[in-house]
This record gives structure tokens, sequence and C-alpha cells, in this order.
């Protein structure tokens, strides 16, 4: 695995992705592996390293991609009754690039 499986793999097209939103620098699509019955994450399209450090990335494109976790997370809401949002840090946070979970459903493994 390598640690930003989003700049390495999704962005630049070596995996496919089933896209939920998208717009001009974030992306928003179905996890490839699932965790949840519902799992869909939202990227910046350029790297960002995780919430707590934005990197050379501004409030304007933060703000940017909430609006679109909210957009989608307010779809799954709609759809299934509850959503969770969630982004790790830290030693949580496997792939080095920020990343939030928009879930819902018990956990499937
Ligand atoms: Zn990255």
């Amino acid at each position: 695995m390598t640690s930003d499986f989003y700049c390495d793999e999704v962005l630049n097209g070596r995996t496919s992705v089933d896209v939920v939103a998208e717009t001009e620098d974030i992306l928003a699509y179905h996890h490839t592996r699932p965790f949840w019955p519902v799992h869909i994450v939202v990227i910046p399209k350029s790297h960002v390293p995780s919430l707590t450090d934005l990197g050379d990335a501004d409030d304007g494109l933060l703000h940017r991609l909430l609006a679109v976790v909210r957009q989608v997370a307010a779809g799954v809401e709609r759809e299934h009754g509850a959503a969770r949002v969630l982004t790790n840090l830290g030693r949580y946070q496997d792939s080095k690039h920020l990343h939030f979970h928009v879930n819902s459903g018990e956990p499937l493994r």
C-alpha cells in the first residue's frame, strides 16, 4: 500500500472510481473497498496532507471541500436516514491525503 492512495492511484487515474460528485477541485466517489454499506470518500484534487495540516491549501479550498461533503452527506442522510462524516488524523490516518469518509450502516468488517 502507498501512503497516498489518492494521489498515487485515484487522481492519476490508475484506479478507476465510481464518481458521486465532482467540481473543479473536489472529487467524491464510492470507496473502492468499502468499510460500510454506504461509503463515499471526498477528497481535494490537489495534495492536502490532512485537516490539521492543510499544506499549501487555503481556507477557500477547505470551504469548497466541506461544501461537497455537506452535499454528499445530505444525500446519504436523505436516502438512508442517517450518515456519519469522519476524517482521521495522525496514526489513525492511513492515506496521508486529506479525505472525508461519508458513511451509513453497520461496519462490514
Ligand atoms: Zn495526495
